[in-house]
């Protein structure tokens, strides 16, 4: 537990999550990131007077699926309320919502953190809501705030967590964990810069050993994992020194400023009762079958630590390989079909990590862009592993595989890279480069055994690096100390 100066931290965190549904929540404009603005709008969506909302299906099997996803509980029977408030950017005045009767109910999210030890994290409920429109207000402080109102009506899912939390550092495990699982289960793209997901926080502080929860505040306005995490630490100190000095903390809400490193107060925290939530009258309670949650609890991936702790035991990885190869199910998928054309579990849990890994970071590719397949990457592993090849010639054919999608044998062939093992076609070389440096032989057979390396780099040179160093080592030994 971190402790602050005879304080520790309570932290709770509420994710939005934009659901990737082809449509919006409750119209069949098409929800989508990046659009023109105010092109993606209907009746429904503008709030047009007479404008009726319908269910899409999608959105709620997508809710259903993370409930399963973290193990909580799909209520049979959910409502949707009016949560009242006024924005330029939400035209109906009232954003469609659960709050009573929410679709979902527990479950926890199991994260690192941050020392190296797992921990749990409750969730006390996931709902389903519409989003609102964007106010885009003018860089520099001139001109008009204009309205965009393609997002209005996209799906959410928001994630509610147990003030469980005792670190910033918690947190940011937390929401790793959170995206990934999101990511996994293929119903958001986890994309903060974008809005895919939003966080905000919840803190209090309370002296060690107290049971009392602190009055907390709610901090908004983070884009970032990192920048939560931050904001959180200063929140938590701006609290303890309040007190320190004599001060109560207020509730209210704090908007993070990036730039400035502070959280600044934005208005007194609205209560629940603010919102005057109602049951929202233009739809029916959404009632679900017990069928269609299995369905769906059946039709999960297997999620990222159990994954992780199948590496470890099937292919005798280290946990932080595992962790690493299971980051993403596009990897760990990449991985395991990796494992279909070659044997050797661990070199290419090396290789995917080093090369392929490296290459993607640098060209700012994503996997899915990747041009050399699982298999050409097994027929080159299993290449190097035979001897055809030295492992530093497969990271040119590798690098030319990467560029041009072609197969490791014809880039082998083109650039003429074969690894040269046969004794008979090294000897005479061998014999060559010893019969041409007599005095380093002396040399060498009277202790000075660093020599060896020039011999090698010598026949390496006479072979322009095609010969196999180990069958080298090999016969320059039997030579040199025979
Ligand atoms: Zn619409």
């Amino acid at each position: 537990m971190a402790v602050y100066k005879g304080f520790e931290p309570v932290i709770g965190l509420e994710v939005h999550a934009q659901l990737f549904t082809e449509s919006k929540m409750f119209c069949g404009c098409k929800s989508e990131y990046g659009a023109e603005a105010n092109t993606l709008t209907c009746p429904v969506c503008l709030a047009l007077p007479g404008a009726l909302p319908v269910l899409n299906k999608k959105a709620v099997e997508f809710a259903m699926r993370m409930i399963a996803a973290v193990g909580g509980k799909v209520h049979r029977r959910s409502v949707f309320a009016r949560k009242n408030y006024f924005y330029p950017d939400l035209p109906k005045g009232y954003q469609i919502s659960q709050f009573d009767k929410p679709i979902g109910e527990g479950g926890a999210i199991e994260y690192h953190s941050g020392n190296g030890s797992r921990k749990r994290c409750r969730l006390t409920r996931i709902h389903l809501e519409e989003d609102a429109g964007k106010s885009l207000h003018p860089e520099h402080g001139e001109g008009f705030t204009r309205v965009d109102l393609n997002r209005c009506g996209t799906p959410l899912i928001e994630i509610v967590s147990e003030p469980e939390m005792e670190s910033p550092e918690e947190a940011y495990g937390y929401l790793t964990k959170l995206k990934q699982i999101l990511q996994y289960i293929e119903v958001c793209s986890g994309d903060m810069e974008k809005g895919h997901l939003r966080c905000d926080a919840n803190v209090s502080v309370r002296p060690v050993g107290s049971e009392k929860l602190g009055t907390r505040t709610e901090l908004k306005n983070m884009n970032s994992f990192k920048g939560v995490e931050r904001a959180l630490k200063f929140e938590i100190v701006r609290q303890i020194d309040l007190i320190k000095a004599g001060g109560k903390v207020e509730q209210m809400t704090l908007l993070w400023d990036e730039k400035k490193q502070v959280a600044e107060p934005m208005r007194s925290k609205e209560e629940s009762h603010d919102y005057r939530y109602f049951p929202e009258p233009d739809l029916v309670n959404l009632v679900i079958g017990d069928a269609w949650i299995e369905s769906v609890r059946l039709s999960l991936p297997e999620m990222p630590d159990v994954r992780a702790d199948r590496f470890v035991s099937q292919y005798d990885l280290r946990t932080y390989d595992a962790a690493v190869l299971t980051d993403s199910r596009a990897l760990a998928d990449y991985y395991e079909q990796v494992m279909t054309h070659f044997d050797d579990a661990r070199a290419a849990s090396n290789w995917i990590q080093t090369e392929l890994l490296a290459l993607l970071k640098d060209n700012k590719q994503e996997l899915h862009d990747c041009l050399v397949s699982p298999e050409m990457l097994g027929e080159l592993l299993s290449k190097v592993k035979s001897g055809d090849i030295s492992g530093k010639m497969a990271k040119t054919v590798f690098e030319a595989m990467f560029a041009t999608g072609k197969a490791p044998d014809v880039i082998i062939k083109e650039k003429g890279l074969v690894q040269v093992s046969d004794e008979s076609s090294l000897i005479p070389i061998i014999e060559k480069v010893i019969a041409a440096y007599p005095d380093n032989v002396a040399k060498y057979r009277g202790g000075k055994a660093k020599l060896f390396g020039f011999f090698v780099g010598q026949v390496m040179k006479e072979t322009d690096g095609q010969a196999n160093p180990q069958t080298v080592n090999k016969l320059l030994k039997e030579r040199l100390d025979g």
